[in-house]
């Protein structure tokens, strides 16, 4: 079994790089911490988790300090990434520690993953990469800790949107009872890494609906937002994250889109309450879960606008 192989490398690495999606969320930075920390407990000396910028409400998780936005080895023994379904999501600065490592693993819950590491746990039935995380530790007989419970659990907190999408299982439920009782402060870590907000993170989520539009009678909502905003919001890492949520919890609406502009054209989020918007973005290159899912759209925000509303009308038919 997968797992059996992998914990026989992992006993014969020593260096370790961690890495997952860029502009990681809750449940990459997550994973990716209890990981570290697992091997970081087993007595592993050189561990980098490689991510070069996350949302700075995640500084008070344990072992934050392994979080590293430049390797400082040439080759690692294992190369380990998390919550991600294809290498070309991964920063493309480290890439090249990926290609150069002894082994590769990955364990994923994307909905299309490439498989493109040497050993692959996927299962997108799970409502976190966190979550694949408790179960391969168990199989592995690792022994999860108070802080590898915490990290885990934050990154399972912030996918199900608190306990909330219906991805959410009985073990999501067993484990945070379990974590509980290993003294893990869950209301502490639903209430910092999902309930609260900055001032700016306030004004851009104002702004943002203010200019939400309804279409094809309420079922679509649409807004955006551009460089020029973020530049006046003084906006910080992840703190857009929470906008497309916002529309998806109006009575009625079907699909909810937020276009945010980037360096590399607009990033689209899509939020659904029922069709396969990974389908949509699928189309533009992008991809995700059935119901959260984005790409990006190198275009003009008029164009991209239009093509994206197009394409969710035609799937709502
Ligand atoms: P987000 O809207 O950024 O919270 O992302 C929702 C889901 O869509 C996550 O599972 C992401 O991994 C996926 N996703 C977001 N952007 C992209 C993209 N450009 N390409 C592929 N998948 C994406
Ligand atoms: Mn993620
Ligand atoms: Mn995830």
């Amino acid at each position: 079994m997968t797992l059996d192989e992998i914990l026989k490398e992992i006993k014969n690495a020593n260096s370790f790089m961690i890495t997952a999606h860029e502009n990681p969320d809750g449940d990459a930075i997550g994973s990716c911490l209890a990981f570290a920390t697992v091997l970081k407990e087993m007595g592993k000396e050189k561990i980098d988790v490689l991510l070069k910028e996350y949302p700075p409400i995640f500084n008070t998780l344990p072992n934050i300090d392994l979080i590293k936005s430049e390797a400082s080895l040439d080759k690692y023994d294992m190369a380990i990434v998390l919550d991600c379904p294809e290498i070309k999501r991964v920063s493309k600065e480290y890439h090249k520690y990926f290609e150069d490592a002894k082994i590769t693993v990955e364990f994923d819950h994307h909905l299309k993953n490439a498989m493109f590491a040497d050993l692959d746990v996927v299962n997108p039935a799970a409502p976190a990469c966190a979550e694949i995380l408790v179960s391969s530790f168990r199989y592995m007989k690792i022994e999860i800790s108070k802080d590898v419970a915490t990290c885990l659990m934050a990154g399972i907190i912030t996918d199900t949107g608190g306990f909330r999408f219906n991805s959410t299982t009985r073990e999501t439920f067993e484990f945070a009872g379990w974590a509980l009782a290993k003294g893990v402060n869950i209301p502490k870590i639903y209430k910092d890494y999902l309930m609260t907000k900055s001032k700016s993170q306030f004004e851009a989520e104002k702004l943002a609906l203010d200019r939400l539009e309804f279409l094809m009678d309420d079922k679509i909502v649409f807004t955006y937002m551009t460089k020029e905003d973020e530049e006046k919001l003084n906006i910080q890492p992840g703190e857009f994250d929470g906008i497309v949520g916002i529309g998806i919890t109006i009575k009625g609406v079907e699909v909810s889109i937020f276009a945010r502009e980037r360096s590399d054209g607009f990033k689209v989020s899509f939020r659904s309450n029922n069709i396969d918007v990974a389908d949509i973005c699928m189309l533009f290159g992008g991809g995700g879960h059935k119901l959260a899912a984005g790409c990006t759209i190198d275009a003009k925000l008029e164009d991209v606008r239009k093509a994206v509303i197009e394409e969710t009308k035609k799937h709502l038919k």
